[in-house]
């Protein structure tokens, strides 16, 4: 048993959802207790989709339980497909169907059905959501393309050089982060260096078009928690090259297009080129009159302006999927100058991936799908930014501390009406605007660095969110790093009360046996309140390993000169 009150992932079966959704011509069929028709809304409100899932839930009650469930699935099975027609059928369980064991992957197949039936066997207990994605996908392609399936070491023939390379672009989902306008935004990538798309997968395609998959010369591997097991598959089955990068953020978008100049053997100079040329902020007037094509993110121009001076070394928490989390640390580092204090995923199938990038940076990594363990981690960084899923704005809310989201789970609000991709040079100018914004403005940071006694621009205040803070606000704003850990630790203590493990370590204990005088902590009060944590947390461990019992503004400044050196 595990004490869980938000998770990061749904069961496997969300994921399984997540293919047929994606499709037409796929319908799913799922058995299931009462009440599992839930995850329709993920569709129809998150997403805001037009109709519902293709998806028939059995809906057993406890009444059904004494009687025949299996005849149940048959039922189903035979009214979906004549009601529905698919040209695939999906069969599998949830959680509880999984416990009675009806096999009714193996039912359907027995049924003698004129369409392929794909048996999914997800084990609800020890998997999750993305996995769920990934099977689902790995089952459908492989149950489609094995009868093509040349034999072993069948040399793949060359491409013919008059014709234009093609992709297969594999994992945009339903309810994946952003993947409709991340679709859009490679397919102009690939339009610009002269490849053609084959496939779309899963997202907008049929199973008939799944049987196209082999005529590609290539294939992009998008979101690798969904589409890495297939396209290992089609590499050993078909001899496919892959493409790994995932083209977030600039220099991962130039090396993508430089990996697929090198896999379809194509010169991509001039793109490279014109992209590292191109990286002011296409303020040109000839440009903005003819809407030219942009050709370049403008991020890099943005990032190196002036008014970005102030961005440099800001503390940043990243937390999420591997493939947003890795790809957000290297925007971060590279691209907009910050310093990483934290990284960490709950995809746990890639945490040697997200270790090794925190090892780079002198960190740990935290591989966990429990948010109380990542808050507790985001608490102790003292970040003065966070970058995360729907949990970590929860988090940072309640930490004080801005926020940007960078990965699933989303909200309805990371569904956005507005064309926002994350990939590609667009996606990093989205990046660029959606991080920045949460960020206190440089000459406000300034401003209330010197002046503390303003009645309006209050400590901790943002006046580009909102001009008037409430009574409410205002408190959970100016509230100290140190009161926020209390929060947690308080937290932590009502939990581990009430389990016979104890969760976290409250985070105070450190500073046991170190007290602040008055003037020292007048001191602290001077230093801009979204360092005052780190610093104040620096100077107590300097003061407890020196036996420093009172810290005065003296031994402040010592620690700050003694941590500098
Ligand atoms: S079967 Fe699984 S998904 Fe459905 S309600 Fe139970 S725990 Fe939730």
């Amino acid at each position: 048993m595990e004490l869980t009150l938000w998770t990061y992932e749904g069961p496997p079966h969300v994921g399984a959802m997540r293919i047929a959704t994606a499709m037409e011509g796929v319908h799913y069929v799922l058995h299931a207790p009462q009440g599992d028709t839930y995850a329709d809304l993920l569709f129809t409100m998150i997403e805001r989709r037009d109709r519902r899932p293709p998806v028939t839930y059995t809906t057993f009650q406890a009444r059904d339980l004494g009687g025949d469930t299996a005849e149940m699935v048959k039922t189903s099975v035979k009214d979906a497909y004549d009601r529905f027609k698919p040209q695939v059928m999906l069969v599998g369980e949830s959680c509880t169907a999984e416990l009675i064991q009806d096999q009714p992957g193996s039912l359907a197949k027995s049924m003698g059905l004129p369409i392929p039936v794909v048996s999914l066997e997800l084990p609800a207990y020890s998997k999750k959501e993305n996995w769920g994605a990934s099977e689902t996908l790995y089952h459908l392609v492989r149950t489609l393309l094995l009868p093509v399936v040349p034999p072993p070491n069948t040399p793949r023939p060359k491409r013919d050089p008059q014709i234009r390379p093609q992709a297969n672009i594999i994992g945009p989902t339903a309810l994946g982060f952003r993947c409709r306008d991340d679709i859009r935004e490679v397919v102009k990538l690939l339009a610009e260096i002269g490849v053609d798309v084959n496939v779309i997968a899963p997202m907008g395609s049929t199973p008939d078009e799944l049987k196209r998959i082999p005529d590609a010369d290539f294939n992009i591997c998008l979101y690798p928690e969904i589409a890495l097991t297939t396209c290992t598959w089609l590499t050993r089955s078909f001899g496919q090259p892959v493409i790994k990068t995932v083209p977030i953020g600039v220099g991962a978008t130039r090396d993508f297009i430089a990996e697929i100049g090198k896999v379809a053997d194509i010169d991509v100079s001039d793109a490279l080129a014109r992209s590292q040329s191109d990286t002011l902020g296409n303020w040109d007037a000839a440009r903005i009159s003819t809407a030219a094509n942009p050709n370049a993110s403008r991020l890099p121009w943005y990032s190196r302006s002036v008014d970005s001076t102030y961005l440099t070394g800001k503390r940043v928490f990243i937390f999420g999927d591997a493939t947003h989390a890795l790809a957000a640390a290297r925007i971060a580092t590279e691209e907009l100058g910050f310093t990483l204090v934290g990284i960490g995923t709950y995809s746990r199938e890639f945490a040697r991936e997200v270790r090794e990038v925190a090892k780079k940076h002198g960190l740990e990594a935290v591989i966990s799908d429990d948010y109380l363990a990542v808050e507790a981690k985001v608490a102790e960084a003292a970040p003065e930014l966070v970058l995360g899923t729907q949990m970590e704005r929860h988090i940072a809310k309640r930490l004080g501390i801005p926020c940007a989201v960078i990965s699933a789970p989303i909200h309805v609000q990371d569904v956005p009406a507005r064309y926002s991709p994350q990939m590609g040079w667009e996606g990093a100018n989205v990046i660029f605007d959606s991080w920045v914004h949460p960020l206190m403005m440089g000459l406000e940071e300034h401003l209330i660095g010197m002046f503390k006694e303003d009645f309006e621009f209050a400590e901790g205040h943002m006046s580009h969110l909102h001009t008037a803070p409430s009574q409410e606000s205002r408190a959970l704003e100016s509230r100290s790093p140190e009161q926020a850990i209390a929060s947690i630790s308080n937290l932590t203590n009502t939990l581990s009360n009430n389990s016979d493990q104890v969760i976290l370590t409250p985070l105070a204990e450190a500073l046991e046996g170190v007290s602040w005088s008055a003037d020292g902590e007048a001191e602290l009060k001077k230093i801009p309140f979204f360092v005052r944590g780190k610093i104040k947390r620096n100077t107590e461990k300097f003061a407890s390993d020196r036996g420093i019992t009172s810290i005065t503004s003296e031994t402040l400044y010592e620690a700050k000169a003694a941590i500098g050196k």
